[in-house]
This record gives structure tokens, sequence and C-alpha cells, in this order.
């Protein structure tokens, strides 16, 4: 990544150390006729300089110097070769399962995630249970509270790691970005500033405000389906096939919900979350309570509501933290082989969703990318990638004479 202000010599040196065995991506070129849509102050900042870089388009085999309202910046090197020269989805699926160290990394992760998480339940779980006994309360107004944080903790954790790596900015990280362009606080810190307040202050509203007093009520009033008692804490198996059987119909009603709120009459509820042209991991809540209910909530709770009993709250507790954290990810402009979500069938790579983003174009589907191919809405992500994800070919060019 160029970081803003620093000296551009370092282009091309750098396009040789892409590797081929990522799954980020390659600079797009911003659709100047979306990203001006007017959301409000910030977004309009963003939107001018996001017109203002595409005007600089670069020239064939050339660096360019790319010029923004804080300083000079040039546009970095580009992702080629493996995951990047895969122009179908039946291709990128193939390419997924390739023979290759982080294949057995992501799909061992994911396999192995639910059986550390069963192992950690036999200590959590119990104290649960001893402290509403303790009180003499029922489980659930324990149980789901203690969800609710454990949730909570788990989404600040994970965008607190994130946070590391957007405030060390390490180079040798750089190659897992989806794409190179310069990150908010780099550009406009003031206006970061704000629309970080902006952000945290909704995102504890959507969870404190709504989703808690949701547990509260749920749990008082209407009780669980779920198990609650330590003797049927759920099993690695039982928790794997949960976990991908929630996610399968979350992404159902995610999609579905999503296409809605791109509709006239939704979309000044979901024009907030769009307000981040460029999304960050902390990004991923930042919604209206309504889309964070109806496009967030409702959906994440489809698949536990069919398996009731067979489902254990512990297992409800993971599913949650998963999800959030599948969020996270594809919110957060990384890439990383590694990622466990990414050994799972369809999965949508993290370019997907920031193409969402960036061009307000199709690209629906949020975890799988299922439901985008059904209806032919991942059309503008396909012809995008299948033209070599513009403004990047002539640089992927370059990088393949260099190696
Ligand atoms: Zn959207
Ligand atoms: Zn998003």
């Amino acid at each position: 990544m160029q970081r803003v202000g620093s000296s551009s010599t370092t282009t091309n040196s750098k396009a040789v150390n892409v590797k081929k065995e990522t799954w980020s991506t390659a600079k797009e070129t911003p659709n100047t006729d979306e990203v001006t849509r007017s959301l409000d102050a910030y977004a309009k900042k963003n939107s001018q300089q996001l017109h203002h870089e595409n005007d600089n388009k670069p020239t064939e085999g050339k660096p360019t110097t790319t010029t923004t309202t804080a300083t000079t910046t040039t546009t970095a090197p580009l992702r080629t070769g493996g995951f990047y020269e895969k122009k179908t989805i039946l291709e990128q699926e193939l390419y997924r399962y390739h023979p290759s160290f982080w294949l057995l990394v992501r799909v061992g992760s994911l396999i192995g995630f639910p059986y550390l998480m069963c192992h950690l339940g036999t200590y959590i779980w119990p104290t649960v249970v001893d402290l509403a006994a303790s009180y003499e309360l029922e489980i659930t107004s324990v149980a789901f509270p203690v969800i609710g944080l454990l949730t909570f903790t788990a989404y600040f954790a994970h965008n607190a790691l994130y946070g590391l790596l957007y405030h060390f900015d390490l180079r040798s990280f750089d190659k897992y970005r989806v794409d190179e362009k310069p990150w908010h606080w780099d550009t406009d810190p003031d206006g970061w500033k704000i629309m970080f307040h902006k952000t945290i202050g909704l995102i504890l509203f959507n969870f404190f405000g709504l989703t808690f007093p949701l547990m509260y009520v749920n749990s008082f009033l209407l009780g669980t389906p779920l198990r609650l008692d330590v003797a049927s804490l759920p099993t690695g198996g039982e928790m794997f096939w949960q976990l991908m059987f929630c996610l399968v119909l979350e992404d159902f009603g995610f999609h579905h919900a999503h296409q809605l709120l791109h509709t006239k009459q939704f979309y000044w509820i979901h024009k907030i979350h769009h307000q981040y042209h460029a999304p960050i991991g902390l990004s991923a809540a930042y919604a209206h309570p309504l889309e964070y209910l109806f496009g967030n909530i409702v959906p994440s709770m489809m698949g536990p509501m069919l398996l009731r009993h067979r489902m254990h709250a512990w297992s409800f507790c993971i599913w949650t933290i998963f999800r959030a954290s599948a969020a996270i990810e594809n919110h957060s402009g990384y890439e990383f082989p590694w990622s466990m979500y990414q050994a799972i069938p369809f999965k949508a790579p993290t370019e997907y969703h920031d193409f969402h983003h960036h061009r307000n174009q199709g690209t629906y589907s949020g975890v799988l990318r299922f439901w985008d191919w059904v209806y032919g809405t991942n059309t503008h992500y396909l012809d995008w990638v299948c033209k070599g994800r513009p403004e990047t070919r002539r640089k992927r060019k370059t990088v393949s004479k260099e190696n």
C-alpha cells in the first residue's frame, strides 16, 4: 500500500513481490457516476476524492502520481496471478481448493474452529449455569446477556486486531490488501474523526440499544427453544454442521433483505451503511438500526429458529461470533489466504463486498455469493473481473514482464 505523503519511488519495486497465493485483489476503478451520489458531507468529500483519483488514471507502463486534497501519493502495485487470473465463478471455486499450504491452513482452521470452541464451552458454560443457580435466576436471564457480551467483545477484539494493522500499516501485509487506495484517516483526518465517532456511536446503539433489549425481551417473555444445560453441550461435529446450516439460511435472508434495501423505497435506510465507499472492519455493524434489525439480526436468527432444541445456546453464541467476524473480514480491506472462511464453497472474496461498497452495482450477497449467481446480480462484478479489474490490467502486464 502506498502511504499518503510518502515517496512514490517504491511503486514498481513492490510489484514484483506480489504473491500468487493471495485472495485479495487489484485496484479498481471507482465508478464516478455511482460514488458521487451525495449521501452526507463525509460521503461527498470522499466521492470528490475518488472522482479526482479517477481523473488521474495511470498511463501504460508508467507509475502515476495522484494528487489528493491532503498530499501527494502514487498508485500502488497491483495484484496478479493465481486467483486474479480466474475469470469465472467455476474457475474461482476450483482455485479455492487447489493444493497448497494455505489450503491446508484454511480447511484445518474451519474444521478446527468448532472443536476448539466446544472445548472452550466446557469451561464457560458451566460457569454461566452456576452463576444463574447462585442467584436463583433462570439460566436464560444470565445466558443471553453473556452471549451478547461475548459477541460484543469478540466484535471489538477482532476489530482491534485490524486496528493494529491499520495503525502500523505494515508493508508486509500490503500484498493482502484489497486495493491500494489510501485509508480515510490518511486523506481526510478531520472527516475521519467525525466518521469514527459516528461509527462507534451507532454500533454501540445497535448493540446496547437494540440487540441487548431484544435479547432481554426474548429471554424473559418468550423463553428460548435452544438447549441450555451443561450435559448437552455440543460436540465439534454438531457445531460445525450447524454453523454451515445457519450460514446458508442467513445468506438467503441477508441477500434478499439487502436487495430490498437497495430499492428506491428503502435505500434511505441503507445509505448509512454505504457512507463507507472503502469499508473497514469496524464498518460492518455501521448501519441504520432498522437495517441492523431486519437485514442482520433477523437473517442470522433464521437458522437457530429452525434448529430449535437441536441447537445449544453455546452453539448459538459461536454462530453469532462466527457471522460477525465474517462480516468484519468482508469489510476489512484485507484478504488473507489463511482465513477459514475462504475454505467455504461459494464464499465471496473480500473484493466482492468491497466492490459493492465502491460501485453500488449488484453483489448483494454477504458471506456466500450463491444468490447473486441465481439472480444475475453479479454481472457487473464478473464483467469487472473479466476486464482484468480495469485500470489494473496495464499494471499487471508490467508485473508479468518483471516476473
Ligand atoms: Zn448495499
Ligand atoms: Zn457492507
